[in-house]
């Protein structure tokens, strides 16, 4: 017999990506037509009617622009840094990728935040990284003395989502000021702002406070979230510098975002009263969402983003049954220390109040079933 294919050990042994259930799995699952997918933070209005007119014009047999001259074009233009420290990707989880391709060698240090986003975490360990973990404080808030103690090891990467995924708040002005003053010059900081978009006023314009700095970093945006592209795929990179900009480009397959998501993105970028609009309508949602739940004595930490993160003090699997029963994907936690916790995306009122209902069953259920007897 043939010896068995020896696997690069990093790849083969990595853990599975915590997918959101697909919706057309969930009406097969449950029978049910009408399926609220709150778990994958898409934007449930959809997206700018531009983006139809736009992909009217697609020429499928064309290859695309590898480069993306006109969205590089278009984004430095909105962000005001220089197209050549700009790199577009097929997702900005591309983009997760091609930077630790771009800086990572064997038995590199990764640090990443607990609980955190699994991108930040899978993808440094298939470049042979060691991860160490920021945990959060015991009220999950941004722990700034943590990540300090952390960085002064001078890991390769540091990567952490701001607004949080999964938790939901943003790093304010002071702690992001603190934060850029404990990176080291050895260490390069991914700073993933995936959920940009949905902070209200009072935010600090990280773009604006990583240029002041001498700092390496790496801005991550997508057009998934807020601009409701998710199925198209494209996001992108701000490189503090054009140098490590080419390295990630490098790192990425030439033809990485296809002609659809090129023309796509274009459009979105050219209808932000679209996105802001939506956005203030989920940012409304989110409020009430919040307020109701909190006043069921659940605990949700504060959230800057289009979801919120729940302790149903109960196995998370057992709250994800419960809601798909009920034909709601939430997506149920499965990270060391927070199996216990739910992440629901703010959708439409209606899918809102259907969540907010079947979540007042599930508390009465847990509390029968904690009765003494
Ligand atoms: C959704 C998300 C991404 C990836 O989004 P793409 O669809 O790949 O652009 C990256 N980081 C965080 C924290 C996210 O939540």
């Amino acid at each position: 017999m043939a010896e068995p294919l020896r696997l690069n050990p990093y790849v083969a042994e990595l853990p599975p990506y915590n997918a959101g259930m697909n919706i057309a799995v969930a009406r097969s699952r449950t029978g049910l037509t009408d399926i609220a997918a709150l778990a994958s933070n898409e934007n449930p209005y959809g997206c700018s009617p531009k983006v139809a007119a736009a992909l009217a014009g697609l020429d499928p047999s064309r290859y695309a622009d590898p480069a993306c001259v006109m969205l590089r074009e278009a984004l430095s233009e909105k962000l005001r840094v220089d197209g050549n420290r700009i790199v577009i990707g097929n997702g900005s989880e591309e983009m997760i990728a091609a930077v630790c391709r771009a800086v990572l060698r064997p038995f590199a240090t990764v640090a990443t935040m607990a609980p955190g986003f699994g991108l930040h975490e899978i993808e440094p360990r298939a470049n042979g990284a060691k991860i160490v973990r920021i945990p959060m404080t015991n009220d999950l808030r941004f722990d700034l003395e943590a990540m300090r103690k952390v960085l002064q090891d001078k890991p390769s990467i540091f990567f952490i989502s701001s607004p949080s995924n999964p938790v939901g708040p943003a790093l304010e002005q002071d702690q992001l000021s603190n934060l850029i003053a404990a990176v080291p010059k050895e260490t390069l900081l991914v700073f993933d702002e995936a959920y940009f978009e949905f902070c209200d006023e009072n935010m600090p314009d990280g773009l604006k406070l990583l240029a002041e700095s001498a700092i390496s970093y790496v801005v991550l945006r997508t057009f998934s979230k807020a601009y409701g592209l998710a199925g198209l795929r494209v996001g992108y990179a701000v490189a503090s510098d054009a140098r490590l900009a080419q390295a990630m480009s490098s790192a990425k397959t030439p033809f990485n975002v296809n002609a659809a998501a090129q023309l796509a993105a274009v459009a979105a970028l050219e209808d932000e009263e679209w996105m802001r609009d939506s956005v203030a309508k989920v940012v409304r949602e989110r409020g009430r969402m919040a307020g109701a739940i909190t006043s069921l004595g659940l605990l949700v930490p504060e959230s800057r983003t289009n979801f919120l993160f729940i302790d149903m003090s109960c196995d998370s699997t057992i709250a994800f049954d419960h809601f798909l029963s009920h034909g709601i994907i939430v997506k149920p936690w499965k990270e060391p220390g927070f199996t216990s916790f739910i992440r629901v995306t703010v959708g439409l009122p209606a899918q809102n109040d259907r969540f907010l209902d079947a979540l007042r069953l599930l508390k009465e259920k847990l509390l029968e079933a904690d009765a003494p007897l």
